[in-house]
């Protein structure tokens, strides 16, 4: 008996590249959503795709518009304006029920009065299956989230991630095009939040689903998403791959919010070659622009304002022979243990803090606070990031917000 028709359908469909087919059209398209509670804006034109059975994380602080977002996509929330398209058809006027996605809540939002099996089923249910149907993929998805040893208990005795694995069965076993997830982990312990991690990503790849996941957590979205939203008051800072995100914030914020970076405050020097020299208050310094950011026309504009940014594990306690090194001393002001590491809090001559990984966190002989020390960090490992930097051709046209500068 098949019961996963539609997986049956995308494969068949898979058959061609033609860009325009059905099949090839994103999961979702969302462009310029607005959103405005009471005159305060809570989406300002957000623009962006979800492709096809994609893995992409949006990432932001508390009341940066991430939940509206996604209660718009769920269709929970109407937008003051956009569109919505899901495979290339609109669907911002279809109702909640008739929209192929389901969403999995930080609280579970399950009946405590079932069991998991009727809990699971329920959606099944109300499509009325025959029950043979019904009861095969009950069992199908109990066993994908491992939880078939638990299908006749009450959910009110399971565990947080029992829980968790129960809603998104229930969420699943209706095989919706997508899957919105809020804060799906939030309330479980730290080891158990890594191992669901793990366990989401799994199922993801499995069901070859598209997955949009809401969350606080830069591990979580780093090790789960294939693309990372980073959004900031409304409106979205930087999309990219985790690793892009990581290595190269494209905005201020994105650099502070994104792994442990270090903003020096500057203006450009020069331009030679790849190599911008930037006066700092405590000094000039140099970045290499990395090959592809030149490819794309990345120039900085003589004299801008801008934000160097390096990452505190690139901070280095001695020199090499590295063309162009910066070179700097500071003093220290605190040491942190973290319990992998020591992270030292430093001040330059002019007064910018920044932060460096203590190279032997064990040895005994990381300098403590008002020792001066000499740091120094590759011209390869610095960001620039401001104010007329990005070519306007690195922006989406007709989306204001897709990368701001
Ligand atoms: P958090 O991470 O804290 O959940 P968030 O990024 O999900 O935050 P939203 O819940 O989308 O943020 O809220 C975005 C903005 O819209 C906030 O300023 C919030 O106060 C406001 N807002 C959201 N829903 C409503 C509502 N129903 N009525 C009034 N204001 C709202």
């Amino acid at each position: 008996m098949n019961i996963w028709t539609k997986r049956l359908d995308y494969e068949s469909l898979a058959t061609t590249d033609t860009p325009d087919r059905p099949e090839n059209l994103p999961d979702l398209e969302i462009r310029a959503i607005a959103k405005s509670f009471n005159g305060v804006t809570a989406l300002d034109e957000v623009s962006f795709t979800v492709e096809r059975g994609e893995f992409l994380a949006i990432m932001g602080p508390s009341g940066c518009g991430k939940t509206t977002l996604l209660r718009i996509l769920a269709g929970l929330e109407t937008a003051d304006s956009g569109t919505l398209l899901s495979r290339g058809k609109r669907i911002d006027q279809i109702p909640v029920h008739r929209r192929n996605m389901r969403l999995v809540w930080q609280n579970y939002a399950l009946f405590p009065h079932l069991n998991v099996r009727n809990n699971i089923e329920f959606g099944l249910k109300l499509q009325k299956l025959e029950r043979k149907v019904i009861d095969a993929k009950v069992a199908a998805i109990a066993e994908m989230v491992r939880l078939t040893e638990f299908l006749d208990h009450r959910v009110t005795v399971l565990s947080g991630g029992q829980r968790q694995r129960v809603a998104i069965a229930r969420a699943l076993v209706t095989e919706p095009d997508i899957l919105l997830l809020d804060e799906p982990l939030s309330a479980l312990d730290a080891n158990l939040r890594v191992h669901m991690q793990s366990e989401l990503k799994r199922l993801q790849q499995t069901l070859g689903i598209a997955f949009v996941y809401i969350t606080h957590n830069q591990s979580e979205a780093f090790s789960t998403a294939d693309r990372v939203v980073v959004m900031n008051r409304g409106r979205i800072e930087q999309i990219g791959a985790p690793r892009e995100i990581y290595l190269w914030p494209r905005t201020r914020f994105a650099a502070e919010f994104v792994g442990s970076n270090n903003l020096l405050e500057g203006r450009i020097a020069s331009v030679v070659g790849n190599v911008v020299s930037v006066d700092c208050g405590a000094g000039q310094f140099f970045v290499a622009l990395p090959d592809e950011r030149l490819a794309h026309g990345y120039r900085p504009a003589p004299k801008a304002t801008v934000t160097l940014v390096i990452q505190a594990s690139k901070v280095r306690g001695h020199a090499t022979s590295v063309a162009n090194e910066n070179h700097v001393t500071a003093v220290v002001t605190d040491t942190e243990f973290t319990g992998s590491q020591i992270v030292q809090h430093l001040r330059l001559q002019d007064g910018a803090a920044l932060r460096m990984i203590a190279p032997d966190p064990f040895s005994g002989s990381t300098p403590g606070p008002g020792s001066t020390i000499d740091i120094y960090w590759s011209p390869e490992d610095c960001v620039l990031v401001g104010p007329r930097i990005l070519p306007s051709s690195e922006n989406i046209p007709g989306a204001k917000s897709y990368v701001r500068m």
